[in-house]
């Protein structure tokens, strides 16, 4: 196993986007690997779905299937547990964290395992349910090579896809022979990285015996789950360990298998740009002829998705299908990393949905994480209209700390009520005119004001503003002399 692992890591501090955007845009080598990688998935992927003619038909069904699955979401969850249960699974409803967390322990140490193998981490990431496992004596191995990276660097993902899209592999060869046994001499060859963790993984995979999965989708016609991935270790976690955890948000369902006929034509091209993913996994309940887990649990996940729902603006965020193809396409995000969002979901989709997950009175910056270009949602394989939903959001954030009194007293909102004040009457839009005129005087410089004093001073850090004109339109419209009225023109008849 490997040397001296830290402590399975945990959520950061929550700065601010702002904050922690700052820091990060100051750590050249994190630009330079993030510029490189998310440079070549972009290319590669508007390549893939060029070959398509009727992509923009797939985008719209896409949309069109997940619009109609969360309308009737009470109808389908019943149909997926009743058909689950009838293949001889057992589904777990969880309503937040701490009940998804308690059910999994609860199993895991039913089972007397001390150990798990996990794959497809994103959900359980949400649930922190590694440190609820570590909690019990519980150890979680992570399979997939991104999650494997992370785990051992004691970081946390910074990409949906690609976890440790920060990392290049020099850094991954060092992290690996630090923390991996037989690992002197190894290269820095992808293959080589990949052999080294497979040769780790294996033993675990024969040995452990109960395996915990994320899902894609959940087909509610036959209780079937499904995984996509790209190196087979989740292939191994789904048929080895004879207990199989899966852990579904409650909008990952489709009602039935040819709605996946749709997303997996749009999911491998939008998230690795290849025409199929390698491996596609599916499995509905117990598998009888031993080929396959005997015992299997589906937790359906809740964690704040219904309130997400009940915003008819905001609730498209859970049309997405992780393909992470607006983090590869987001300029913010470029530039920042995934670290940056403080969130289990970074880029243009998770500064949509983690504060309405969690409120944006705990992550109200992340709306503003974004330079509103609509990159994303040109690209978004499901049409979600992730600038319009920003936007949305802003208008939350807003709300939300005008309910306080420091908020109503906020410099910002003083500055914009007074603005409102003064747009409502012409008379005063006038008078201020003059007034900014008067009081700009010393800040015009080369025809611009650089530099605005005290508070609005944020404003100018980044761009310059235009002084006020020296004559107003309405000025110069009152100053016009009127035109010499033309003596009306005489009548000629033929
Ligand atoms: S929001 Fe759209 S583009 Fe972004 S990860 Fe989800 S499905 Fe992909």
């Amino acid at each position: 196993m490997s040397r001296d692992v830290d402590p399975l890591p945990t959520h950061g501090p929550a700065f601010p986007f702002q904050d922690a955007a700052r820091l990060s845009l100051g750590d050249v080598q994190l630009r330079h690997n993030m510029g490189k990688a998310t440079t070549t998935i972009r290319a590669k992927r508007a390549k893939a779905v060029e070959e398509m003619p009727d992509w923009e038909a797939l985008r719209e069904a896409g949309r069109a299937i997940k619009e109609r699955t969360l309308r009737h979401l009470d109808h389908y969850l019943v149909e997926l547990e009743k058909a689950v249960t009838r293949a001889g699974g057992h589904v777990h409803w969880a309503a937040d964290a701490a009940e998804a967390n308690q059910i999994i322990t609860g199993l895991v140490k039913g089972h007397g395992a001390n150990e798990v193998v996990k794959i497809k981490s994103l959900t359980t990431d949400e649930l922190g349910l590694n440190e609820a496992l570590a909690e019990v004596g519980v150890t979680a191995y992570e399979t997939d090579l991104a999650e494997l990276i992370i785990q051992l660097a004691g970081e946390r993902s910074s990409h949906i896809l690609v976890p440790a899209i920060h990392k290049n592999r020099a850094e991954i060869r060092e992290l690996f022979r630090r923390r991996l046994e037989n690992t002197e001499g190894l290269t820095d060859e992808p293959r080589d990285l990949a052999a080294a963790a497979r040769t780790h993984l294996r033993k675990k995979f024969l040995n452990v015996p109960v395996a915990i999965s994320g899902a894609n989708f959940g087909v509610a016609e036959s209780g079937t789950i499904c995984i996509v991935e790209s190196e087979g270790n989740g292939r191994m976690c789904l048929t080895l360990p004879r207990v199989l955890i899966s852990v579904m948000g409650i909008e990952k369902l489709v009602p039935t298998w040819q709605d996946l006929e749709v997303y997996l034509q749009t999911l491998p091209r939008s998230s690795t740009a290849e025409r199929m993913n390698p491996y596609t996994s599916f499995w509905t309940g117990v598998a009888p002829d031993g080929d396959g887990p005997d015992e299997f649990h589906l937790v359906l996940l809740d964690n704040g998705r219904t309130q997400v729902l009940a915003d008819q603006v905001g609730r498209q965020a859970l049309y997405c299908i992780r393909c992470s193809a607006c983090l590869n396409i987001c300029p913010v995000y470029e530039r920042t990393g995934g670290h940056a969002y403080n969130s289990v979901y970074p880029g243009p989709i998770g500064a949509i949905l983690t504060p309405q997950l969690v409120g944006v009175h705990n992550a109200g910056s992340l709306p503003y994480a974004s330079s509103l270009c609509g990159a994303c949602y040109d690209v978004c394989p499901v049409k979600i209209n992730i600038p319009e939903v920003l936007v949305h959001l802003r208008g939350e954030v807003v709300r939300h700390k005008q309910e306080s009194m420091s908020g109503r007293l906020a410099p910002e909102a003083m500055a914009m009520k007074t603005l409102g004040k003064v747009f409502a009457s012409p008379k005063r839009y006038e008078r201020m005119q003059k007034l900014g005129r008067f009081g700009q005087r010393l800040m015009v410089k080369h025809g611009m004001i650089e530099s605005l004093p005290g508070y609005l001073g944020g404003w100018t850090a980044v761009r310059d503003v235009y002084p006020v004109a020296q004559q107003t339109f309405r000025e110069w419209w009152r100053d016009r002399k009127p035109e010499p009225k033309l003596p009306p023109r005489e009548e000629t008849r033929p």
